[in-house]
């Protein structure tokens, strides 16, 4: 991501963020779900993904999962990663998102939210900085402030966080 590319209104945005909400599926992970015969066997997260996610807090920031899945394996990436929110099973994610406003005190401009699929557009509404990752299904594109240029599941989130923490410190990027 060149931040040269990017617009004052974009990096403005960005600059407000204090927490960034993430979809799990086709965000976190590539999207693709292994099953054994037990249920959901597997998942993949990319590391660049996680060490973004600590530099982010690490710098003070907050993070949450949203997801519609039920997956402890999920569960436990979010407690090794030591995200704050983890909402699963969750039907309605702009509800969800307003839940968060109310636990965090934030505003929807402070808050970016990532997603890849119809579900995420309700939030990706509501927020001050929606992102679709670069796979993500068509309709997001227009709603989105910002398209990654990786993919969901390869580093599109760690994409999203050198962005904010690059806006925050008002560097001039590459
Ligand atoms: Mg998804």
């Amino acid at each position: 991501m060149n931040m040269e590319q990017l617009g004052p209104d974009i990096i403005a945005a960005a600059r407000r963020v204090e927490l960034l909400v993430l979809d799990c599926d086709g965000v976190l992970t590539d999207g693709r779900l292994y099953f054994s015969s037990e249920g959901e066997a597997m998942k993949s997260f990319h590391v660049h993904d996680g060490q973004g996610i600590v530099s982010w807090q690490h710098a003070g920031f907050r993070t949450g999962i949203i997801t519609g899945r039920t997956s402890p394996i999920a569960r436990a990436r979010a407690e090794e990663l030591g995200i704050e929110f983890f909402l699963e099973s969750v039907k309605d994610k702009a509800a969800a998102l307003d839940d968060l406003i109310g636990k965090t005190g934030l505003s929807a401009s402070q808050i970016a939210y990532v997603g890849d699929d119809l579900a995420d557009l309700g939030p990706m509404r509501r927020v001050g900085f929606p992102v679709a990752v670069n796979n993500s299904v068509a309709e997001l594109l227009d709603v989105a402030a910002l398209v990654t240029s990786k993919n969901g599941g390869f580093g599109a989130v760690r994409e999203v966080v050198d962005l904010l923490l690059k806006a925050k410190e008002g560097a001039d990027v590459e």
